[in-house]
């Protein structure tokens, strides 16, 4: 589904030198931050259950501890490059910095399709990354977390291989887990609920009625389940979503002019984010090409699948009626896209901002394990809403005072936060 024209540490990079250049950071300085720290490779030898050895290809690449303990998801995809998990390191370390949470960025990746894979294969696989990291990751220096196609079931083996290996119990080593072994409440919903949260704001500051706005979707992951529900929870309604479909290996569009019913949605959806089409269709539903999505008539966008999806050739299509885009999936504008609609006006909330609250929850999960006292879900929302909040309000302020895009304001406050503790560590 990732656009491979397209290479995401490029982007990542050139986003970085943009606003590096604006800051008149030292070179030194630029050097060490538009590239990742350390990265390990991996060779995964896993037993299958037909009693054959199959080798994957894994990663963990740290782009920056400077903050704090690395810190990012690990994500199962059949086309993930080392590039694209690169960039994404990069994005994890200004997301926490933009909202201010004490921790770096990182990122891990296995090349497999989890579909072709048993739940025991699955397993295997966890336990083989973590073997082999198990000495360069850890609660003080490297937390992975779900991203892509992960979910609590994966964390909770990767956990259990981690604590086998140093021999006692480290619940802060990974972030994601299942209430009761050490996870969260609300850790699910924090992602989809946070990019809600700052679309509120934004909408907000546009003086735009939320319940008076239409939405269009791509992906229909862990990410987007709960944007749609918290963003139609507070009147808005969603009229598209475009998923992968297994089956037939391409994407969809769901369409219902008159909105979806989230429940009864979720109820016909895999693990994975596919909606079943058969079921879709007897539910009234309208099937359109996986493109659709971003060609409707809508207030809002929001692309929550993968990287590089609003590009050049899809950018044009974007209707006259689309006033705000908020990313939830990490990287979904290629450069030249952004150009674009920073020209038509468009309001943008980029993804390193408004899919933060993910990560900022996991940042509260692992304070929960550390003080082995666990919060209630009004709490642990309460707490993201209001980091969230001031998060978007700050990146405002900084665009309107300097007259700069919302992502190039976001980089400014994420990449002097760092450059500033990488300065005061005495790295450059
Ligand atoms: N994978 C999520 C992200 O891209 C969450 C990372 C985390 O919780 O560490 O932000």
């Amino acid at each position: 589904m990732s656009n491979s024209a397209y290479n995401p540490y490029e982007t990542a990079q050139a986003q970085f030198d943009g606003v590096a250049a604006m800051l008149d950071l030292d070179e030194a300085t630029c050097e060490f931050l538009r590239q990742p720290m350390r990265e390990y490779h991996l060779t995964l030898p896993v037993r299958m259950d037909d009693g054959s050895v199959k080798v994957f290809k894994g990663y963990r690449i740290q782009h920056n501890d400077a903050r704090g303990p690395a810190k990012g998801g690990i994500r199962f995809h059949p086309m993930e490059t080392v590039d694209t998990v690169r960039a994404l390191s990069m994005w994890m370390t200004w997301k926490c910095s933009v909202v201010d949470i004490p921790l770096g960025g990182a990122k891990g990746g296995i090349i497999c399709d989890p579909h072709n894979l048993s739940e025991r294969e699955q397993e295997r696989l966890c336990r083989a990354w973590v073997r082999q990291l198990a000495r360069n990751i850890g609660p003080v220096s490297d937390v992975p977390a779900p991203d892509v196609m992960t979910n609590a079931k994966h964390m909770q083996w990767m956990l259990d291989e981690y604590e086998t290996i140093h021999g006692g119990r480290y619940p802060g080593f990974i972030t994601g887990k299942a209430v009761g072994m050490g996870g969260s409440l609300g850790r699910t919903e924090a992602t989809g609920f946070g990019v809600i949260f700052v679309l509120r704001e934004a909408l907000n500051k546009l003086g735009i009625a939320i319940d008076k706005t239409t939405a269009s979707f791509q992906g229909f992951g862990n990410v987007a389940q709960y944007a749609v529900r918290k963003y139609s929870e507070l009147g808005g309604k969603v009229v598209a979503i475009s998923c992968w479909d297994n089956g037939d290996k391409k994407a969809y569009t769901f369409r219902k002019a008159s909105g979806m019913d989230i429940d009864a949605l979720t109820g016909i959806t895999d693990a994975y984010g596919s909606i079943d089409k058969a079921k879709a269709q007897a539910m009234g539903y309208e099937i359109l090409p996986g493109d659709a999505w971003i060609s409707q008539d809508v207030d809002i966008l929001i692309p929550a699948a993968l990287e590089n999806q609003i590009t050049a050739e899809t950018v044009n299509s974007i209707s006259k009626q689309v006033k705000v885009i908020a990313e939830a999936a990490n990287g979904p504008t290629t450069r030249d896209a952004d150009k674009v609609i920073n020209e038509r006006g468009i309001f943008l909330l980029p993804d390193f901002l408004s899919n933060a609250g993910g990560v900022t929850c996991s940042y509260f999960e692992q304070v929960q394990c550390n003080m082995n006292y666990y919060w209630e879900k009004g709490e642990v929302l309460d707490r993201l809403n209001s980091k969230m909040t001031s998060a978007f309000l700050a990146v405002y302020d900084m665009a309107k005072s300097k007259n700069i895009t919302m992502r190039d304001a976001a980089y400014v406050i994420a990449i002097s936060r760092v450059a500033q503790a990488v300065k005061a560590r005495g790295w450059v």
